[in-house]
């Protein structure tokens, strides 16, 4: 049977508030244990949570960004469940009306194809705290300090038909949470968490199979495992004439599986109430509008016009919108040389890779955008070929200067004199002449030999179309 694989995601983000979301205790990452939570956090009796109004601002340029309409008046509910790390018993969540309705986002695949995702709906939440098991042997420890951090819970539409469209997707929330400015999307600290929830269907079958979802997913590189798992998994049971059970699963990282981890709750299971300590939401438009007011030109936006402007395809002008800081360098780039597609391809290619390599930001990249810039005007103005360049580029990565005293201090400017090429074809045409007897009685193959002697006695400076030239003139004859 061939089977179509459906994919939908929530995405837990951190808001970048300074204070919790109904309290004024600090969300800062890494303090010690239990030293960040007040009584509001815990729930104690007698205290009353207060919105944090940071937190609603960031939901609301969220909502804009991807173009979703904003509750006017949205409620906070509880929700209701027992775990250690839940001291108050309850989660304060938006169930019925959620702040940030029906919305989109674009992504763009590896063969260039664009698909757009829906995003269902988007709510303000209370993080929990945290179970520690690692340095507890028989026992597990509770860190409350993240229990009240405020996330934005982003759900998507099942709109995905591929582990590839997940990763692609959840990259693209990535990158326009960060852009935006309201999360710091730190995947190692868990401010950006997947939970991916996947079925199987037949093709062509239009009802939706019932869905394993996966809790917890902190890398994108195991959300792509955990699905592919997942596919294995569950074709495997379907294939036997199995059913799948509707259940929430664990994705080990070490044994790269899924493991069941309990059945799926209800949300009647939840005994979801408006929440009675807090007031509705209630924002209207001036207040839309002025924490909009200061959106940058979003990526998709910049995607388009980086096509339009400088005639880059999809796929190049995604990658260089990968954040506002590779697309700030890009356009420096492009203005200084006027050769956008050239500035692309160094960009997305010895850029990136020697970025990649040293695992460094683009922003504290050893080789600046006005410095690229001086090295493409290099080869623009024929000084040294594309080849030599990836050498000066080396160099000035290394920290050895600009492209021109590189370039100066290794003598790696291009020979585009001919009275400089000339004498070497015809010594090397003196010292080969079988070569030359070959060539001229139609063994055409050998011109190839005659460029590679002239590159390597040139040390690659030659200008090649040149070297082209002279030597077909001078085997001519
Ligand atoms: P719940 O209330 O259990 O969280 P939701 O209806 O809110 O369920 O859906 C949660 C997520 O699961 C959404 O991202 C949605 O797109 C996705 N989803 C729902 N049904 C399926 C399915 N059959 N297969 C894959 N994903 C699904
Ligand atoms: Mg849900």
């Amino acid at each position: 049977m061939q089977w179509e694989t459906v994919i939908g995601l929530e995405i837990h983000t951190q808001l970048a508030t300074e204070s919790k979301i109904f309290s004024g205790a600090p969300t800062a990452f890494g303090a010690e244990p239990n030293t960040q939570a007040c009584a509001v956090d815990l729930g104690l009796p007698g205290v009353l949570p207060v919105l944090n109004l940071g937190a609603v601002q960031r939901a609301v340029r969220f909502g804009k960004a991807i173009g979703a309409e904003i509750a006017h008046r949205s409620i906070f509910a509880r929700k209701n469940y027992f775990y250690p790390d839940l001291p108050k018993g309850y989660q304060i969540s938006q169930y019925e009306l959620p702040i940030v309705g029906k919305g989109s986002v674009e992504i763009v695949l590896d063969d260039g194809a664009v698909k757009t995702v829906g995003v269902t709906r988007a709510h303000l939440e209370e993080d929990a705290g945290k179970s520690l098991h690692e340095d507890f042997h028989g026992y597990t420890g509770i860190d409350l300090n993240r229990a009240g951090t405020p996330l934005l819970e982003i759900v998507s539409e099942p709109d995905m038909r591929s582990p590839e469209e997940a990763v692609a997707y959840a990259r693209k929330i990535h990158q326009l949470v960060r852009w935006i400015g309201i999360s710091d999307g730190n995947m190692q600290e868990g401010s950006f968490r997947v939970d991916a929830n996947i079925s199987l269907r037949p093709k062509g079958e239009e009802q939706f199979g019932t869905r394993a979802e996966i809790k917890n997913i902190n890398s994108f590189r195991f959300l792509q495992k955990a699905l592919e798992f997942e596919i294995e998994r569950q074709m495997d049971i379907l294939e036997d004439g199995g059913t799948i059970v509707q259940e929430t699963r664990l994705y080990d990282a070490n044994k790269d599986e899924t493991r069941s981890m309990r059945t799926k709750e209800e949300a009647n299971d939840y005994r979801y109430f408006p929440d009675p300590d807090l007031l509705p939401v209630e924002i209207d438009d001036a207040f839309i509008g002025e924490v909009t007011a200061d959106l940058p030109e979003l990526p998709d936006a910049m995607r388009h016009r980086f096509g339009e402007q400088y005639g880059l395809s999809d796929y190049d002008a995604a990658q260089l919108t990968a954040s506002r800081d590779v697309a700030a360098y890009f356009e420096t780039v492009a203005a200084a040389t006027g050769a956008p597609k050239l500035a692309a391809n160094w960009i997305t290619g010895a850029l990136a890779a020697a970025l990649n390599k040293d695992g460094r930001d683009i922003a504290d990249s050893p080789v600046g955008a006005e410095q690229l810039a001086g090295l493409i005007a290099r080869i623009q103005d024929n000084s040294i070929s594309g080849k030599i360049a990836k050498q000066v580029f080396e160099a000035m990565w290394e920290g050895e200067g600009d492209a021109d005293r590189v370039i100066e201090q290794k003598g790696l400017k291009q020979i585009t004199d001919t009275g400089a090429i000339e004498p070497v074809i015809d010594a090397i045409m003196a010292a080969n002449p079988e070569q030359v007897a070959q060539y001229r009685a139609g063994k055409e193959k050998v011109f190839g030999f005659f460029v590679g002697q002239v590159m390597k006695e040139t040390r690659g400076k030659a200008n090649p179309q040149q070297v082209n030239e002279l030597l077909k003139e001078k085997l001519k004859a």
